[in-house]
């Protein structure tokens, strides 16, 4: 069992704080480190169908026998472009593709769906939401929430909708520390998930600053930045195909950053998005 603790989302759902990411792992590879992944221990798993690996997760989560009630399991709707997702036929489309991600991950029930990018100047991320709340009421999602969203929309959503997102899942690294977005969930019950919480393995991973934490606990940067994550009360979702990284992340408890190792980590913060722009942000 794993020995990462929980976070108790606004509506009483538990979410494991570390959890395995599985985007641009192909759908043959996808089962072999999901696999791996469960019988590393991890416990909490995230795809969205653009990843085009929801069988591949599927199959690993099966293959590694783990009772499905024990696992958390996370998908994201594509609200793409090529669909007009407003009115009643924007309802149809979210309730289709829920089903068909359903199929492909072989379940018969999320713990967690997610808008993936609100798309702000389509103006229909409400009518999804709404039909997010739906797949809630009939319980074949334990929590619903967004990804992408800042506090422009979600705002809207606290004042037009009656269920609060469960989080918000966003680019969130030391570079991109996300304060702001931070303190504003913090205010309203929604949790925050880090996407590329490790920077995606690039500069970030050598930092000098976060090396010299790393040799002073006696443990990696990667292990360094996801403690920094557990630390801020956040969940992270860490990918890798390498198995002994698979365990390097996981292994994140047993030590405690101190005072001077958040200052010195918040030290390297340079504002700068990975990841594109939600605000603008509009693929098809
Ligand atoms: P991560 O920050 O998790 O970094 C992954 C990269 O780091 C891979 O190249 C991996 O290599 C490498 N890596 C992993 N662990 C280590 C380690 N211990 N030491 C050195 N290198 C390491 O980036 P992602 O962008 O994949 O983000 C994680 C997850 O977040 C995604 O998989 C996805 O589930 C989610 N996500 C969501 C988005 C959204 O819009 N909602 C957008 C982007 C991501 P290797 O695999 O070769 O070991």
């Amino acid at each position: 069992m794993s020995t990462i603790p929980g976070i108790t989302l606004n509506n009483g759902v538990v979410i494991p704080q570390l959890g395995f990411g599985v985007w641009q792992v192909p759908d043959q590879e996808a089962s072999a480190a999901v696999r791996t992944a469960i019988e590393t221990g991890y416990r909490s798993i995230d795809t969205a169908a653009i990843y085009e690996n929801e069988t591949g997760t599927g199959l690993g989560i099966k293959q590694a026998g783990v009772p499905r009630e024990e696992l958390f399991l996370t998908t994201k709707l594509w609200n793409s472009g090529t669909r007009d997702w407003s009115g009643p036929a924007g309802r149809e489309a979210v309730l289709r593709e829920f089903d068909a991600s359903l199929a492909k991950l072989g379940t018969d029930y999320l713990d967690l769906y997610l808008i993936h990018w609100p798309r702000p100047m389509h103006g229909s991320y409400a009518n999804v939401w709404s039909a997010l709340e739906e797949l809630l009421a009939s319980g074949r999602t334990k929590a619903i929430g967004v990804s992408n969203f800042g506090q422009a929309e979600l705002t809207h959503l606290l004042e037009t909708s009656s269920v609060v997102p469960a989080l918000n899942q966003v680019e969130l690294h030391p570079y991109f520390p996300q304060n702001e977005l931070r303190a504003f969930h913090a205010e309203h019950g929604i949790a925050t998930e880090a996407w590329s919480p490790l920077g995606q393995g690039g500069d970030l991973l050598s930092e000098p600053a976060l090396a010299k934490i790393a040799a002073k606990h006696g443990r990696t940067v990667a292990q360094v930045v996801l403690r920094w994550h557990l630390q801020n009360g956040g969940i992270a979702i860490p990918k890798s195909v390498t198995p002994s990284r698979i365990r390097e992340n996981l292994e994140v408890t047993g030590f405690e950053l101190d005072a001077a190792d958040l200052a010195e980590i918040a030290s390297v913060a340079t504002g700068k998005r990975i990841g594109p722009d939600p605000t603008t942000f509009d693929w098809n």
